[in-house]
């Protein structure tokens, strides 16, 4: 049994979602009646909907009028964002934080979208190099900026719980369009202001 047989059978049979994770319940050997389950598979539709919120929502809406010219050409950079989304191995969550800069080339994008589109793309089914590189894009394809990094930190609740992984290591991913490509000093000024943070944070 896996959660990919109970949808398929759910469906034919007719099932509603809460249905199905009623069924779910019962068969990994609950009670889905006893008091503290009756209105868990009501709760489960409403997380689930709420933590793949991401589906209904696309870049071109997110980032709606929040493109700026401008003549600023130094790098723009928006650490540790917080992030939840699910692995879409196991259902389990992977959280951590994301760091993002970019040097522009004529156009910055508003400051609030970076955690706006960070939420878009981790509230969906995840595997954290693709949310990685889906970041760095959709700001590469938006604003055409000289160059992108985007560095990703999490843990992941499904190799921690298992015992695959130390309770505390992280898993660290990259993704450097442009000059943080081409350019060490560039990729190197991104590493140095994540690690240290710049201005008023340091
Ligand atoms: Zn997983």
């Amino acid at each position: 049994m896996n959660a990919r047989t109970v949808v398929e059978e759910g469906m034919a049979e007719g099932l509603t979602t809460q249905e199905i994770y009623r069924e779910l319940l019962r068969r990994i050997g609950e009670d889905p009646a006893r008091d503290g389950l009756a209105q868990t598979p009501e709760r489960v539709e409403k997380a689930m909907a709420f933590l793949t919120q991401g589906y209904t929502m696309d870049v071109a809406t997110v980032l709606n009028d929040a493109l700026f010219e401008v003549e600023y050409d130094e790098m723009v950079m928006v650490r540790d964002v917080e992030f939840y989304s699910l692995c879409e191995h196991h259902l389990l969550p992977f959280f951590g934080k994301v760091h993002v800069a970019y040097v522009p080339s004529g156009r910055v994008i508003g400051l609030s979208k970076i955690p706006r589109l960070v939420e878009m793309y981790s509230r969906r089914l995840q595997v954290q190099e693709r949310l990685t590189t889906q970041i760095a894009d959709a700001i590469a394809q938006a604003i055409e900026p000289q160059g992108v990094g985007v560095i990703v930190e999490a843990q992941h609740l499904c190799m921690m719980m298992r015992g695959v992984e130390k309770q505390h290591s992280a898993t660290v991913t990259s993704a450097m369009r442009g000059v943080f490509k081409t350019q060490m000093q560039t990729r190197e000024e991104f590493l140095s202001l994540m690690r240290h943070g710049g201005g008023a944070e340091s």
